[in-house]
């Protein structure tokens, strides 16, 4: 892009655009070490290969380049000298300033994954300088719901949505982690009544074994989609990219359109978080089905200075009507500022190169960088 011109009134009013982030989670406020803020910048929870650090990858590289200039520091001074300048900012500064730098203005925060020293939602809320609003995830619920009952079975299903429905009475959707607990490729209809009880029962009995409730019987996962439709507040459904808790294998988004076939008449919209690196089939279905939203958060954070790419491809099938930006940050309020900023300087590349080719008028980039970056999940959302 050139320093003036078209391509520059697209940069400039794409980084003034006042984001609303719809996958996201909150903030860590703890001092970290340099064992632990390397562990936070990775999605693989195995250890840091000998020799190597975690800094030497695409969001490693983007933390020290744009991060650095946040706090104080000249872009991409060394890791040792950026961790350095942390400390001594003290971590409710360091988030302080990365939230407000990102330019969200909203956040939807999904509260289901909580860690010790991460900022609550009016924490959040005025550390960003920004609203918030919540997104219950489904399975969290179904876990308190069992562990309600003293035991029986017989009333799960009724207590899990009386449990929903009191949760979600200021949420803005709801989340499923089907790919983390089973894969993509479960049973789409809704199960019985039977079923769903004699699930709740084989549940019992392994909480009873193990000590923990985890919500993973693929019925029981089914149930709980079902419920969250029933609900009628867009559903998140995780697919792609994350970490190895998810067989990649089985989060392809495409093994999810008996799903998408059976709820496309209730007109609930489903929204495919993260896709990477199966965007190309998300922007099939969202192509195909109305009710079909995606976004390509978290992709974006760890191909850092190929996020042009990973846009470039999101915009393909996928109409400009269904495509949510999001940063699905979680921990180091690095995450979400980068989230924010990688998109920015992604869209306004990609746009921009169509505007200069001639394909695009100037006039569209813009309204589409608007309807991406907030207008969609505004209008989805329902928001104020
Ligand atoms: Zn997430």
């Amino acid at each position: 892009m050139g320093d003036d011109g078209p391509a520059a009134e697209l940069g400039a009013a794409v980084g003034a655009l006042a984001l609303v982030d719809h996958h996201v989670h909150p903030a860590l406020v703890t001092g970290l070490s340099h064992g632990e803020f390397e562990e936070l910048i990775t999605e693989s929870d195995r250890g840091v290969p000998p020799g190597t650090t975690r800094f030497d990858s695409q969001l490693g590289l983007a933390i020290r380049r744009w991060c650095g200039p946040v706090l104080g520091l000249p872009a991409s001074v060394p890791a040792q000298a950026y961790l350095g300048r942390r400390d001594a900012l003290g971590a409710d500064e360091v988030a302080r300033r990365l939230l407000r730098a990102s330019g969200v203005a909203h956040w939807l925060i999904d509260t289901g994954y909580p860690r010790a020293g991460m900022l609550g939602l009016t924490a959040m809320a005025e550390a960003a300088g920004g609203g918030v609003e919540e997104v219950v995830r489904l399975e969290s619920v179904a876990e308190q719901a069992i562990m309600a009952g003293n035991g029986s079975a017989a009333g799960f299903a009724e207590r899990f949505r009386g449990a929903l429905w009191e949760r979600t009475t200021f949420a803005c959707g709801v989340k499923s982690i089907v790919a983390y607990r089973f894969g993509l490729d479960f049973d789409p209809r809704p199960p019985t009544a039977a079923e769903v009880a004699d699930a709740a029962g084989r549940w019992l009995r392994q909480i009873d074994a193990s000590g923990t409730a985890r919500a993973a019987d693929p019925v029981l996962l089914r149930f709980l989609l079902w419920a969250g439709v029933d609900r009628g507040l867009p559903v998140q459904i995780h697919t792609g990219f994350g970490d190895p808790d998810v067989d990649l294998r089985r989060a392809d988004p495409l093994l999810l359109r008996g799903f998408c076939e059976l709820t496309q008449e209730r007109a609930v919209p489903l929204m495919l978080l993260h896709c990477y690196p199966y965007h190309r089939q998300a922007g099939y279905l969202a192509h195909t089905y109305p009710h079909v939203y995606l976004d390509v958060g978290l992709a974006l954070n760890h191909v850092g200075a190929r996020a042009a790419a990973v846009v470039a491809e999101s915009l393909e099938l996928a109409p400009f009507g269904k495509v949510l930006f999001s940063s699905d940050a979680w921990g180091p309020p690095e995450l979400h500022y980068l989230g924010a900023l990688l998109w920015r300087r992604a869209t306004a590349r990609v746009l921009g190169g169509w505007v200069e080719s001639g394909d695009w008028a100037l006039a569209d980039a813009i309204r589409v960088a608007g309807m991406i970056g907030a207008q969609n999940a505004r209008r989805v959302y329902r928001l104020p």
